[in-house]
């Protein structure tokens, strides 16, 4: 999941696209791209970089249009290149028809897309089989060309693409343009967030509504199976059956500011509040009904995978405490050995690595001295290869390991990990599920767990639904001066987590 904004106005929108991904940066991302509606049909500029690069590249050869569609792109399928960058386009083939579009320039049809497709190789397989040209390496591309095909049989975008996601299996929020309709931007999404902006005389699509808040506080968001049109003047979505459906209207109060405090008194108590949202964030686009997706932790990920014999964790911290409940599932439900050590004495340490070991490093902010210093050395050391799990995406740890996955629970201000820590579970879960199943774990307990994975911010909702009764909990507690936690198990680690909190915000 990285960024989308799309846009169908009465005035260029190149430079409100742009901004919107800028926006979006905090995401993390490897490449750019853009796709507008120019007086001469679809141009695209597409970079592998930062949205900076994006911006110079247009600075060298601008395009400018009333509609369009950008992305920042986090590679699953196939490297982080300037040909794998999105938006994918279908050029010529299959448009050749009745709708006139042979005559317009440039390309066809443009898509971007946030998200994985599994069934892409049998599409691929199809699609090239009907004469469709592949250019690119990523699971994305195969939409394109079927939202092409499907017009070609004489569909329009709108319905070309309504047909195009029943074919779909996987995660995507999506956001589609077509030469043959200028002024026209279909959307739909499954398993990745899409928001629409309304606009004075003008509307969007986006992945959050942070990229929009400067143009309207006015959205809807729309849910799972959700397909959308969207002109200047119109907006229509159907649901999953195809029925005409009307999403509530969501006026925005929040300010374009992530880390305000609102109506909290502190920042742990906002950011405690904040653990469903964090977890739902953590999971989109990474799990499916009953698996988890395919190359959630980058580019080739799952062909190394299959090859780990063992776990090594290094961390600092709260999150070596995350790292330490890791263990016990990894053991018990991957039957993967797994050892866990602070990231500050592991530096120091020669390490003798078994073949086929993988490292892990866990850190909120990716840049946690010690932990930085053992993925350095770890590199140096043998080890199949790294993987880092983090919350700041620009961060050097990040920039650093070999694979990454992004917990994404936003700025976390308090001093007492909340949100931080729960996502970085949440991501250690995945890889231990994703472990299993390469591990030949049963594919019913596999797939209930990733069932059970679904209704965790709705758990988490619950349990902060009893505020009431910890606080009153909490007077039994208050004039105490020593506090012992227990636990047993991986709720070991848990207690210790409990009990580090207390002494960080209590000096208990
Ligand atoms: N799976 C797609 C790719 O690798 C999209 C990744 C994204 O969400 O940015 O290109």
């Amino acid at each position: 999941m990285c960024g989308i904004v799309a846009a169908a106005s009465h005035r260029p929108v190149g430079d409100l696209l742009i901004a919107g991904l800028r926006t979006l940066e905090y995401r993390g991302y490897d490449s750019a791209g853009i796709a507008l509606q120019t007086e001469s049909g679809l141009e695209r500029q597409r970079i592998q970089g930062k949205v900076k690069a994006l911006e110079d590249l247009l600075a060298r050869h601008p395009i400018e249009g009333v509609s369009g569609i950008a992305h920042t792109r986090w590679a699953t399928h196939g490297v982080p290149s300037d040909r794998n960058a999105h938006p994918m386009t279908s050029d010529a083939l299959g448009l050749n028809g009745s709708n006139g579009a042979s005559t317009l320039a440039g390309h066809q049809v443009a898509l971007v897309h946030n998200g994985i497709i599994e069934n892409h190789d049998e599409l691929r397989d199809e699609l090239s089989a009907a004469g469709h040209m592949f250019t690119s390496e990523t699971d994305s591309e195969v939409m394109v060309h079927l939202v092409a095909q499907l017009m070609s049989e004489g569909n329009d975008l709108f319905d070309a693409v309504r047909l195009a996601v029943k074919r779909l299996h996987g995660a995507f929020a999506i956001a589609v343009v077509s030469a043959a309709e200028p002024g026209v931007v279909v959307g739909a999404r499954l398993g990745s967030p899409m928001v629409v902006g309304l606009g004075e005389g003008e509307h969007f699509l986006a992945s959050d509504v942070y990229p929009l808040l400067p143009v309207t506080k006015r959205f809807h968001y729309l849910e799972e199976g959700d397909v959308i049109r969207i002109d200047r003047e119109s907006l229509r979505i159907v649901d999953a059956d195809d029925q005409k459906v009307e999403r509530p209207l969501k006026i925005a109060d929040m300010d374009a500011d992530l880390v305000q405090r609102g109506e909290y008194p502190h920042y742990m108590l906002k950011e405690i509040y904040e653990q469903p949202q964090a977890v739902a964030e953590t999971l989109e686009g990474r799990i499916g009904p009953h698996r988890v997706l395919p190359n959630i932790f980058g580019v080739g990920a799952d062909e190394m995978l299959q090859r780990v014999k063992q776990v090594h964790i290094v961390a600092c911290g709260t999150s070596f405490h995350a790292g330490l409940v890791a263990r016990y599932q990894l053991e018990w439900l991957a039957g993967v050995p797994c050892t866990v050590e602070v990231a500050s004495e592991y530096r120091y340490r020669s390490p003798v690595v078994p073949p086929d070991t993988l490292f892990v490093t866990i850190s909120q902010s990716g840049e946690t001295a010690d932990t930085l210093a053992a993925l350095r050395h770890a590199k140096a050391s043998g080890y199949l290869s790294t993987l880092a799990i983090c919350n700041v995406p620009e961060s050097s740890i990040v920039r650093e390991a070999d694979l990454v996955l992004m917990t994404r629970a936003g700025p976390e201000i308090g001093v007492a990990s909340t949100k931080a820590f729960t996502t970085q579970l949440v991501a250690l879960q995945l890889l231990v599920l994703e472990l299993g199943r390469l591990h030949g774990q049963d594919e019913g307990a596999y797939a209930e767990a990733v069932g059970q994975l679904h209704h965790l911010p709705d758990l988490l909702n619950q349990a902060l639904d009893l505020d009431e009764e910890f606080a009153e909990l909490a007077q039994l507690f208050v004039d105490k001066h020593h506090a012992l936690f227990l636990g047993r198990g991986s709720h070991f680690p848990i207690a210790m987590e409990g009990a580090l909190k207390l002494k960080e915000i209590s000096y208990i």
